[in-house]
């Protein structure tokens, strides 16, 4: 029997729906065009560049493969690359209107906030990261002009959400200089916008935000429980978007898993792209080291980056601080970096924290040596037990995982962060003065702990 393009694709697409993740599917294959065929291959149309190196090299053998099990081997794939040509309704809802060259915004010019030293050109690639960094450049590349808008990168602290899209901001700069980009993080448009208000000045708030070309928010998290300013950027993100105007978000967890977080936004947050970054595998780390010493113009043995890598392996940040801190100790002292220098500095950082702890994960432990469920701990019930309860659970969130005292806050149904100081405090008192209290605790980390083991 034979069959048309289009019935063909189908049946392609059949297969390879059994085998990718249905995101993958609906951002990467459901754009997909069948053009024609001939007696050896099958043309498809993929919408842009990117796409098209991101599935040639990802999917490419993938699809051949399913194609020769439609049409029997020796069957090709073809490709053909639609430039400019609006984007299939399915992709984001609504089309933004896809113009090139991006139309650059009127007006004064105002200061970008960007970092230069955040570009691609430091920012070490590994399996961790490449999807997102490959999707940077493409927005860097055409802002406002891909399907990714709004771009989310999301990640644990410290694994390079900042210097990722400041880069972008950074290349968009270098590339076309009229171009207006603004970086801020949230807590900054948090306190700009109450500012407005208490100014009377909303307009120029608007004037500020809305007049850009390329805008980026870090850590929208910190958005979380904050009404107005939620509708104030509800707002914000309508204007840019309807304009076409890249918006480019950062945020510690996928945008579905934002708390306190208005639906509406949590929807607008998927309509572009959601890319994660992960920890950085021991070549990574090591490579990322080896950057930055090259950097600074610093020579060291390849066993010193080895050993830091090896042994600092949940954050950049603080691999980085490791370097800092042995080059400082070295430089100070006069002597030369070696191993053994290396293993002394680095004693206390070394603390090797190989899996990460979730928060979640330490409210469940906690409320069960106490055997309540775990929402009370999260509830605004003040209970001594129950308060006791959450004390130590913030304590212990604190002491076993990177987030920061704002990120525990809001997991303990939106508590500031002053809330969790005092309770870290109130714990460590009281571990110093009662025995039973320092058994239940020791008990819960010990619970803890093992299983990460
Ligand atoms: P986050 O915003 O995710 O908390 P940052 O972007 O602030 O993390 O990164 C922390 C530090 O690690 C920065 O100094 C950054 O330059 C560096 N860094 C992170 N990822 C990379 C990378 N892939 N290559 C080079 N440096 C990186
Ligand atoms: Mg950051």
């Amino acid at each position: 029997m034979q069959y048309n393009h289009v019935e063909i694709w189908d049946k392609v697409l059949a297969i390879l729906k059994e085998e990718v993740h249905p995101n993958t599917l609906l951002t990467w294959f459901r754009p997909i065009r069948p053009l024609k065929m001939d007696e050896k291959s099958l043309t498809i149309q993929v919408p842009n560049q990117f796409s098209y190196e991101w599935i040639e090299q990802q999917y490419g053998v993938m699809m051949n493969q399913a194609l020769s099990q439609v049409m029997g081997n020796g069957f090709k794939l073809a490709y053909s690359i639609r430039m400019d040509s609006p984007l299939p309704a399915e992709l984001t809802v609504p089309p933004p209107s896809y113009t090139k060259p991006l139309p650059v915004a009127s007006g004064p010019r105002h200061p970008d906030n960007l970092n230069s030293r955040y570009c691609f050109d430091s920012y070490v690639e590994g399996e961790c990261n490449k999807f997102a960094k490959a999707a940077a450049l493409a927005v860097a590349k055409s802002p406002g002009s891909t399907t990714f808008n709004p771009l989310v990168v999301y990640g644990g602290v410290g694994l390079g959400k900042t210097h990722l899209i400041q880069a972008i901001g950074n290349y968009a700069k270098e590339q076309n200089p009229a171009t207006r980009v603004l970086y801020v993080d949230s807590e900054r448009f948090t306190a700009d916008f109450i500012n407005s208000i208490q100014k009377n000045k909303t307009t120029e708030f608007s004037g500020l935000y809305r007049n850009v070309d390329i805008l980026m928010i870090d850590d929208i998290q910190f958005f979380g429980n904050k009404e107005r300013t939620q509708d104030e950027f509800f707002h914000t993100f309508n204007a840019l978007h309807q304009k076409g105007k890249q918006i480019i978000l950062s945020s510690d967890r996928p945008p579905k898993d934002l708390l306190g977080m208005e639906e509406r936004l949590k929807s607008r947050f998927q309509w572009g792209l959601v890319v994660d970054i992960q920890p950085p595998d021991l070549e990574t780390r090591q490579a990322i080291l080896q950057k930055k010493a090259e950097e600074s113009n610093i020579e060291l043995p390849p066993e010193i980056f080895h050993f830091i890598a090896t042994h600092i392996t949940s954050n950049i940040r603080e691999l980085e601080g490791a370097m800092i801190r042995l080059l400082a100790y070295a430089s100070l002292n006069g002597i030369d970096i070696t191993l053994e220098v290396a293993k002394k500095v680095l004693r206390d950082v070394c603390i090797s924290k190989t899996k990460a702890i979730s928060i979640e994960y330490i409210q469940k432990i906690t409320a069960e040596h106490f055997s309540f469920p775990d929402d009370l701990l999260r509830s605004k019930t003040r209970k001594k037990e129950i308060a006791q309860a959450r004390q130590i659970c913030m304590y212990l969130c604190k002491l076993l995982t990177d987030s920061s005292l704002k990120t525990i806050g809001l997991h303990f149904g939106g508590r500031d962060h002053s809330t969790v100081i005092h309770a870290i405090n109130c714990t460590e008192e009281l571990i110093g003065s009662n025995v039973k209290f320092r058994q239940d605790v020791e008990a819960i980390r010990n619970r803890i702990e093992i299983s990460q083991l």
